[in-house]
């Protein structure tokens, strides 16, 4: 199983690919990942499974 990422930046739309990859919280919510920007910012991804 594949998982398609398509992230973009929320602060300059760049596109985040694996290796911005920050890292990873799980909750009872879900996984929660945070991919830090070259520009500085962090975006966070919900993942749910
Ligand atoms: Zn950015």
């Amino acid at each position: 199983m594949q998982e398609q990422l398509s992230l973009a930046c929320e602060s300059c739309g760049r596109g985040l690919a694996d290796d911005s990859f920050a890292l990873s919280v799980t909750s009872d919510a879900g996984e929660r990942r945070a991919y830090e920007c070259g520009c500085g910012a962090v975006t966070i991804s919900v993942v749910r499974e």
